[in-house]
């Protein structure tokens, strides 16, 4: 969906997502029901539906992230790894999108836009996304795996109208 007005006019809901999870959130808190509102609800599921491209250190398939309090840098590690007490401890599960930031809310002592927007662009990378963000390549991310193909026309024909 491709905003009409406000700070972000011109930009993909896509984009931003992946580019700008404070708006994403903002509007997630304040606007759920909202167009905009349950379309990023939408991305955020079929975000979180991507698998983990990487594998753990132990050579496990990786199906957990975790992150220190205090820091963006993920740790992608199989359950087994995860659930070691040194490390299930003092880090947080950050393997989902609404995850990932609200460990940036409640450990980062700073500078939480930067770090939302670092956390979210290293777990989409986790997640396969390309270092170089664009809008085709947000869509090709979001829409490869989740929603059919039906959904997808029906979203097309509604940013042209
Ligand atoms: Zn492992």
């Amino acid at each position: 969906m491709r905003l009409r007005y406000g700070p972000y006019a011109g930009r993909s809901t896509e984009l931003l997502l992946l580019r700008a999870p404070d708006y994403a959130k903002w509007v997630l808190s304040h606007r759920p029901d909202g167009a905009l509102g349950r379309d990023f609800s939408e991305l955020m599921a079929a975000f979180d539906a991507r698998p983990l491209q990487h594998a753990c250190a132990c050579g496990a398939p990786a199906n957990q992230v975790r992150a220190y309090p205090n820091s963006t840098e993920l740790l992608i590690l199989c359950d087994h790894c995860a659930g070691q007490p040194a490390l299930g401890d003092v880090t947080s599960e950050v393997t989902d999108y609404a995850a990932a930031l609200e460990h940036v809310r409640q450990t980062c002592v700073r500078a939480h836009r930067k770090a939302q927007r670092r956390i979210i662009r290293r777990l989409a990378a986790a997640k396969g996304l390309p270092p170089r963000i664009t809008e085709a390549a947000a869509e090709a991310f979001l829409y490869g795996v989740c929603l059919e193909p039906t959904r997808r026309q029906s979203r097309e024909a509604a940013t042209t109208r």
